[in-house]
């Protein structure tokens, strides 16, 4: 047997099926038209920010990074729900305007920003997160051809990186960012050039669990911040901290302890140094707000026993949700949370290995997890799959198409 990660509280169970905004999962595959199918929940979106809200600095402004999911309808509640946008791609940008967002609430980073992208959000007004001299050499001639004042700011390459976290975005050698020691010259540069200067964007990492390894990396950036502003001679209008806040996949996860979180902001927030004392502070947060939100729900097309060992072969898979199959980024593949959703809460019985449909051994969605006894019909639940699950993943791998997606 190998354990399965914890299922995100906030569930509930209606006459024995996992349900979801006061459906039951057999109600939701109905009313989407069948499966797969990825259901994300209003009201968990809601009380998560408002829990994460209550927790940080009221002068904290909480941007979503629309990557973790853009799926229209989530994002147009999100942006009625946060701060600010954090886009990664002109057709990011795009999608968020058309639903409904303000091109001065979003920021657009991501290395490789061509010249029609650069083009695009100085048109519109956005921020460009500058991730190299280049860049910033581009988008002031960009914007000097169409008379725009740009609103740029640093992306920085910090020379320090989140301990514990998932994915390593900084220390050392990056695609991503302004190495630090080159910053002042490139901030003196953007300010001398007329731009409108926005400040600095420092992103150390992912998926971070451990509230003291947040908080010493918040200290750095803070720092950071203050260091290289001083260095330059530029103040810092908007400083973008970076994210990371994780959720728990696997077992033995505990979830991040915002409210410590919290507290230690708060207390460098009443000490900043004089060069951040007017700034305004952002986190950009992508899985903390939305992962837990969402399951992803499969049906079981076949049961059959290979060697001894039991297979629950569902009409889901990798090519909706790469991650949980453990091919997007994780070393050892591990169980996320998984349920036999119409038998929610009863007692496990069996041994199984839950797969997809894709002809590849790579499309597992369970191994040997100890479940309910399911069998052809039966609707398999995965969750943790808000974030990162139907645009993260190979929908054209293998022909089976993509999944259905509804927000209720
Ligand atoms: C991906 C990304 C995020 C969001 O990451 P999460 O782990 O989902 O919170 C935020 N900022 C940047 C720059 C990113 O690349």
């Amino acid at each position: 047997m190998k354990p399965t990660g914890p299922i995100p509280p906030g569930f509930a169970t209606i006459a024995g099926e996992l349900a979801v905004g006061g459906l039951t999962a057999s109600a939701l595959v109905e009313e989407a038209g069948g499966t797969p199918l990825f259901v994300y929940s209003r009201d968990m979106i809601l009380a998560r920010i408002s829990a994460l809200r209550a927790a940080m600095p009221a002068r904290l402004k909480i941007h979503y990074a629309m990557k973790a999911n853009p799926y229209r309808d989530l994002l147009g509640f999100m942006l009625e729900l946060v701060d600010g946008l954090d886009v990664a791609s002109q057709g990011e940008l795009a999608k968020a305007i058309a639903t409904g967002t303000t091109p001065d609430k979003v920021s657009f980073a991501g290395p490789g920003k061509r010249d029609e992208e650069l083009r695009f959000a100085i048109h519109l007004g956005a921020t460009l997160n500058l991730e190299s001299a280049n860049e910033a050499e581009r988008a002031l001639r960009i914007a000097g051809e169409a008379g725009i004042m740009p609103r740029l700011a640093i992306r920085v390459n910090p020379d320090f990186e989140m301990r514990g976290s998932g994915m390593k975005m900084g220390g050392g050698a990056k695609p991503f960012g302004v190495d630090a020691a080159e910053v002042p010259a490139l901030a003196r540069r953007i300010v001398d050039a007329g731009a409108e200067w926005r400040g600095f964007h420092i992103y150390t990492g992912s998926q971070a669990l451990d509230a003291d390894a947040v908080i010493e990396t918040q200290g750095n950036v803070l720092e950071l911040a203050a260091r290289l502003a001083g260095e330059a001679g530029v103040d810092v209008p908007h400083l973008n901290m970076g994210g990371g806040f994780g959720i728990p996949y696997f077992d033995k996860d505990q979830p991040l302890d915002i409210a410590r979180v919290g507290a230690a902001l708060d207390a460098r927030f009443a000490s900043l140094p004089p060069v951040l004392q007017d700034t305004e502070f952002a986190i950009e947060l992508g899985r903390y707000l939305v992962g837990e939100a969402g399951i992803y729900l499969a049906r079981v097309v076949d049961r059959k026993v290979s060697y001894g060992v039991t297979y629950l072969v569902t009409d889901g898979g990798l090519h909706h949700q790469l991650a949980a199959s453990g091919n997007f980024g994780t070393v050892v593949r591990r169980n996320y949370p998984v349920a036999v959703a119409n038998r929610f809460g009863a007692e496990p019985e069996e041994e199984v290995n839950v797969v997809g449909c894709l002809c590849t051994p790579l499309d597992r969605l369970a191994d040997a997890a100890l479940l309910p006894r399911a069998d052809v019909g039966d609707l398999i639940a995965v969750f943790c799959a808000g974030a990162y699950g139907a645009s993260a993943s190979p929908a054209e791998f293998l022909g089976q198409g993509p999944a259905r997606e509804m927000l209720v």
